[in-house]
């Protein structure tokens, strides 16, 4: 009989295929010799991966193009390279020395507490890996196709790389739900498991259940077969579901709902088809401020806005403004050492305290939205005056703009509705021009407990009376005083959730896009 093994869940799905182990690249190497011989092959094999990154930036787009972005210009950083420079001139051979450099960097990463901060280690791996591979005029990094990646972290790159044609899965032992990887294959329904610790060294094949966060080393034919049997009975559902994804949501009585997508990068627009959805409800621009690299500067913000407003083709586009802080730190922005992160300064507390960031993302979102329906929302408002303040900061950046003769629009200004204050007393805050309700904030908030705490994760429970009797009040109110409220958290991409929210009131809902045609499909049951 298989063993059994629980990890967490990155990205759903079912699949049953052979480990592919992702190893360390450090191959047998014999050095040259001499210093000035070994700096010369260090200096090829950075060179040689630019060159590759460059070739493989040419077949991905938007949020790939990005990693690969930070990858190159991380190795252009000559910073990165000098310690093993230095190390080759006392008599270091270039791998040692290059391996040493970069397991320094990595592991403080890797010694952060955050998700957030571990998930940039990944890149670090992929870069040291790569150029490991080039020193030794090593194999690619290609996986094939149908299998199930293991290993302790997988580098976007591979990810990239990884012909996924005849499907796969990622088991990782440590991992996080919130790297760049596992925001990838929820864009493309790979299933992924995070956190696994441990898993049999040898076992052959591999059932994984993205879902659930359960992975079946060496199932026996018993076992197997009921693997199977679910996933049958799971593409047959997905089939019936497909059925609805391009027709509008709708419930038996005929009323109509609004479903919208939860996006963070643009390169997931390549596998929507817009006809879908009705627009995009969230997309939340911090995925653009990457940890360690240098602050997108107006014309980078514009450029990607931009795209997200053309790509909806007059469709609405929401657009958030900074949400860091709280589980999404970025050095140099958040403060170090806050005791209670998710209480402290982050989403717009931030943005207001750093005027020239704010200023530069608003700007850049007033010139993109000449180009389509942008509306921007404001994350964890608490108080009217942050509203004031903001609309206020966004007119003197459209009226700057102006003056300079730069085309831009000052679209409307809504808020996320996930601090309970703002939950409680809605009528305070009818200067925002539409509400987002952010259940997984408003949810660890009011049952004051954290929504990235696996030991408290009963508690952090959507469906609690007192989070779902808010999420009625807002809706309730939002009708009454003619303002539009949606509601963007994860709780709106679960079926089992959809029934308690639509008889709250609401009739708009923004969702994971690979939830699209499950969602409707429930809808129209209802
Ligand atoms: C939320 O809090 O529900 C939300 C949508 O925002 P985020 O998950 O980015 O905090
Ligand atoms: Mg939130």
């Amino acid at each position: 009989m298989g063993t059994s093994h629980q990890g967490t869940s990155a990205s759903d799905g079912l699949f049953l295929g052979p480990p592919r182990r992702l190893g360390s690249a450090l191959a047998e190497r014999q050095g040259t010799g001499s210093s000035e011989g070994e700096r010369a092959a260090l200096q090829d094999a950075i060179a040689l991966s630019v060159t590759d990154l460059a070739v493989l930036m040419d077949r991905v787009d938007g949020e790939a193009q990005d990693i690969l972005g930070f990858q190159v210009a991380m190795l252009e950083d000559d910073a990165l390279a000098a310690p093993a420079l230095s190390a080759i001139d006392s008599g270091t051979p270039a791998h040692v020395a290059w391996s040493a450099a970069l397991d320094g960097e990595i592991a403080g990463y890797e010694a952060s507490e955050d998700d957030y901060f571990r998930a940039r280690a990944a890149d670090l791996r992929d870069i040291r890996d790569r150029v490991l591979r080039n020193l030794s005029g090593g194999e690619s990094s290609r996986s094939p196709s149908g299998a199930v990646l293991v290993g302790e972290d997988i580098a976007p790159t591979t990810f990239l790389e990884t012909d996924w044609s005849a499907g796969g899965a990622i088991v990782l032992m440590r991992g996080s739900t919130t790297s760049h990887v596992a925001m990838l294959a929820r864009a493309r329904g790979i299933p992924m498991v995070v956190g696994m610790g441990k898993l049999p060294e040898h076992a052959v094949m591999i059932a994984v259940d993205g879902g659930s966060g359960t992975v079946l080393a060496d199932p026996d034919d018993l076992q197997r077969a009921a693997f199977n049997a679910a996933l049958a009975s799971d593409a047959q559902a997905r089939g019936l579901e497909e059925q609805f994804r391009l027709r509008p949501a709708t419930r038996r009585s005929g009323a109509r709902i609004d479903i919208l997508i939860n996006v963070a990068g643009v390169e997931e627009l390549d596998h929507i088809d817009l006809s879908s959805c009705d627009g995009i409800g969230l997309m939340r621009s911090e995925f653009l401020f990457r940890d360690g690299a240098p602050l997108p500067d107006e014309e980078t913000q514009y450029r990607a806005y931009r795209r997200f407003v053309e790509w909806a083709v007059g469709k609405p586009v929401t657009i958030r403004t900074l949400d860091i802080g709280g589980d999404k730190p970025v050095r140099g922005l958040t403060p170090d050492g806050e005791a209670n992160p998710f209480l402290g300064l982050r989403g717009v507390r931030l943005t207001l305290a750093r005027e020239d960031v704010f200023r530069t993302q608003l700007r850049a979102l007033a010139r993109a939205a000449v180009h389509g329906n942008l509306k921007v929302m404001v994350p964890m408002v608490t108080v009217p005056d942050e509203i004031t303040r903001c609309a206020a900061l966004f007119d003197a950046c459209v009226a700057e703009l102006d003056a300079q003769g730069i085309a831009a629009h000052r679209p409307p200004l809504g808020i996320m509705v996930e601090v309970p204050a703002v939950a409680v007393m809605p009528e305070l805050f009818d200067a925002a021009a539409f509400f987002s309700i952010g259940s997984n904030d408003l949810t660890q908030y009011v049952t004051a407990s954290s929504r990235d705490d696996a030991r408290v994760a009963a508690l952090n429970d959507p469906s609690h009376p007192a989070v779902t009797a808010l999420i009625s009040k807002v809706a309730q109110y939002g009708r009454g005083a003619g303002i539009p409220v949606s509601l963007c958290g994860d709780m709106a991409s679960e079926p089992r959730h959809l029934a308690t929210l639509l008889d709250a009131g609401l009739t708009s809902l923004s969702v994971a896009p690979a939830r699209i045609a499950r969602l409707k499909a429930a809808i129209a049951e209802l």
